[in-house]
């Protein structure tokens, strides 16, 4: 029998993660070594007794056999969970194609030198009496900034200074003015980087009878030590989080953690705050803005059990607790969960994985599943909930539609039906607030010459540049910019102008002009390009300082306005026309997510929906909120497809430095997965992609599909294992891609 190997690392950290030591395994122990063992090994000169970790392994020796130690022998502990997430990286580097290295970077917790950081909190120092009499004053004087502070600190004792600045928009005047007042302190505190400071905490609310048997079910299952997925689909408002909350605290209370999902953009003040209040510090949470060292503390805390609960968005899944319990992930469908940088991973799989390596349960939840996972919920694989009323006494808002068809026949060549325009002026009068949004994902308004044609590109992408404010077209890949065109570099013609979808900053300054009182907001991706935009417009659209919000999907996610009870949707089938299969499932869940916006209170909603095509399945479904129909419908199109879920797909995606050494890669490696290959797969292409180069890096493209996602993991072993001899050649796979190539 040969001989086999492991490569071990000794010490975990992210530096050293490619220090790795060659040892070969004993025959005696060869079946107790896995990647992911903890083993003993002789190390450096004085062959020092150390523990350490095994990455790979492998039939080959990888320099002189001769010279290659023996491993001691195996540590049998497998609470560390360091362990586990090195088999969790193995996993993924498996599935969905990367190196270890990449895997493990994604997986492990980044150590460097932190300094501890000096945590700033507001606090009062007034009594509460005397407090509500200094907030009756600013109230009365129209002081809303002190009023905003001296009312949250009535709520939540203590506040983080950059929380103060940041979520809750005070100037760093207005903090010193009350400091020298008397009216506030800034106490200082060395202490970990906790992102948020522990709020007044509230017991349970009372559940519903449908809420409530949820619970029961999942805690009885977890008693009975039952671990698997569950989904909860329940529409907007229906209490999910309450759900949540409930079935976190019993897992908590059998001294297990948790791990909460949300995505990026619905990590908002609001949501965090609940969870603080219900768990108060037990919590911590994650976000794209934390630093390495901010990130790495939290970690910590994690590790030593000074925390329960992680809340954040994908990357939280890879917090190290040792005794994980359960993972929470709201708004399953969102694709900000498909990670897009190799490993490709969905968080959805490895959320599953990684539970099933703990022994933890999973519960996904959404008003709006994925077809994907909808479709094994239906099958028996997860256990479906459902949760059909709104908690509040809310009852669903209006929706209706209005066909712009029509508009456009009758005269009316503005971006607002009578309809809406008529409901906008209505809410105005009453002090009621609107929400506008505009579908525009997938599509960019491009300039091209009427004369001819020609699309005004970017130099190194192949994409149309798009007009941005006056004079200026930029590229959203590569961000290259450039002044206006003013004739056509092709036909010599001056009729060049901008073309396809409204924007946002068009509808609002067509809605300031037509309602000139409105004090009107707009959120897209231009104004929220600084640290603490997004949470300044939310909280002043909260506050009631505005009342008209118009944006993009930013504006449709899980925010609780009370006050607004009409919510207009611009060119709702926008998305419709993007090129990926998934464009129906995503304006339905857009559809929905928007209308779910209005009448969260007692106040009834309306939602208007504007469209050309008030026929299509997925606008007629979000009209009506019927997921269950749109499901009938997407699923009979992805089966008579093959798309996911009824069948499975991976993209290989070949980028080169030159047009001709991409497409030759291409072809071989078209040619290699070719050969002997097996039944039940298609290979579509090689192609070049949809957007044929980035950036000048040029991009050309394979589609294999099977009803099988074994096969397809065979053949990308297959392709990562095919040699090339360009050596600029970059190759990466995409199991079931969220968007085209
Ligand atoms: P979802 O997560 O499904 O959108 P939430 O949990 O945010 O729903 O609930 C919507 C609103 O209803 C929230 O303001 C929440 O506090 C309230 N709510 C939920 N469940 C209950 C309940 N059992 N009793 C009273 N209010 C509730
Ligand atoms: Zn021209
Ligand atoms: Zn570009």
């Amino acid at each position: 029998m040969n001989d086999r190997y492991a490569d071990i690392i000794v010490d975990i950290s992210h530096e050293n993660l490619d220090r790795t030591f060659q040892y070969r395994i004993p025959q005696n122990i060869e079946e107790s070594v896995s990647v992911g063992s903890r083993v003993m090994i002789p190390f450096g000169r004085s062959d020092r007794q150390v523990a350490g970790f095994v990455l790979e392994i492998s039939d080959r020796p990888g320099f002189d056999p001769g010279k290659t130690k023996d491993i001691i022998s195996v540590i049998t502990d497998d609470t560390l969970v360091e362990q586990k997430l090195i088999i969790l990286a193995n996993w993924m580097k498996e599935r969905y194609g990367s190196t270890m290295n990449r895997a493990l970077a994604t997986v492990l917790p980044v150590k460097k030198n932190v300094r501890t950081a000096v945590k700033r909190d507001v606090i009062l120092k007034l009594s509460r009496k005397e407090a509500e009499e200094k907030l009756a004053i600013f109230e009365r004087k129209n002081n809303v900034a002190r009023a905003r502070l001296i009312s949250s600190l009535l709520e939540d004792d203590m506040i983080d200074i950059k929380l103060v600045t940041g979520k809750l928009n005070i100037s760093s005047a207005t903090i010193k003015a009350l400091c020298e007042q008397g009216i506030i302190d800034v106490v200082e505190k060395r202490m970990y980087r906790n992102t948020i400071s522990a709020a007044e905490r509230t017991g349970p609310v009372e559940l519903l009878p449908d809420q409530k048997a949820i619970v029961d079910d999942f805690i009885s299952d977890y008693r009975a030590g039952i671990r698997t997925t569950y989904l909860l689909h329940g529409i907007t408002g229906s209490g999910k989080t309450e759900v949540y909350m409930e079935i976190i605290d019993h897992v908590i209370s059998e001294g297990r953690s948790v791990i909460v999902l949300i995505p990026e953009i619905s990590l908002t003040y609001q949501t965090v705050m609940r969870f603080y209040r219900r768990f108060g510090d037990r919590v911590s949470t994650l976000h794209s803005r934390l630093s390495d060292g901010e990130r790495y503390d939290q970690f910590e805390r994690a590790k030593k059990h000074e925390i329960d609960i992680m809340i954040g968005p994908r990357s939280a899944l890879f917090t190290p607790f040792d005794n994980l319990g359960l993972i929470v992930m709201d708004e399953e469908h969102e694709s900000s969960y498909k990670s897009d940088q190799m490993p490709k991973y969905h968080a959805r799989d490895v959320a599953i994985k990684l539970a099933s390596i703990h022994g933890a349960s999973v519960v996904l939840g959404s008003a709006t599943p994925s077809v994907e996972s909808y479709n094994v919920a239906v099958n028996g694989k997860y256990k479906l909930y459902s949760l059909n009323k709104r908690a509040k006494e809310a009852s669903l808002p209006d929706v209706s539609a209005v066909d712009m068809r029509e508009e456009l026949a009758s005269g009316n060549r503005t971006v607002f039906s009578h309809r809406l325009k008529d409901a906008i002026s209505d809410r105005i009068m009453r002090g009621e607030q609107v929400m506008l949004f505009i579908n525009r994902r997938g599509v960019s308004s491009f300039v091209s010459c009427r004369s001819c044609g020609e699309v005004i590109k970017c130099p190194h992408c192949d994409v149309s540049l798009s007009q941005h404010g006056k004079g200026k077209l930029i590229c959203h890949y590569c961000g290259y910019e450039q002044n206006e065109v003013k004739t056509c570099g092709k036909c010599g013609s001056r009729l060049i102008g901008a073309m396809g979808g409204i924007g946002t900053e068009a509808v609002e300054q067509q809605i300031k002009s037509m309602f000139p009182q409105a004090v009107v907001l707009r959120m897209d991706a231009d104004t929220t390009r600084k640290k603490g935009d997004y949470e300044s417009i939310l909280s002043t659209f909260a506050n009631r300082e505005a009342d008209i919000l118009v944006g993009t999907q930013m504006i449709v996610k899980g925010h609780d306005f009370p006050y607004v009870t009409l919510v207009g949707i611009l060119a709702a089938d926008m998305s419709l026309y993007a090129n990926d299969y998934r464009a129906g499932e995503r304006t339905f869940q857009l559809l929905v997510q928007a209308a779910g916006r209005a009448g969260r209170d007692q106040r009834k909603g309306q939602v208007i929906i504007q469209t050309y095509r008030p026929d299509h399945y997925a606008v007629a479904a979000a009209l009506t909120q019927d997921y269950g129909a749109f499901y009938e419908e997407e699923m009979g199109y992805r089966n008579l497809l093959s798309y996911p879920p009824a069948g499975h797909m991976l993209a290989i995606l070949i980028e080169s430095g030159t047009e001709k050494e991409g497409s030759d890669a291409a072809d071989a490696l078209a040619a290699a997965i070719m050969d002997g290959i097996m039944t039940g797969v298609a290979v579509i292409g090689p192609t070049t992609a949809t957007i044929k180069k980035i950036k000048d890096i040029y991009r050309h493209v394979i589609y294999v599909k099977s009803m099988d996602t074994d096969k397809l993991i065979m053949i990308k072993d297959k392709a990562e294992a095919a040699v090339f001899t360009a050596s600029d050649i970059r190759i990466s796979f995409d199991l079931d891609p969220i968007g085209g190539y």
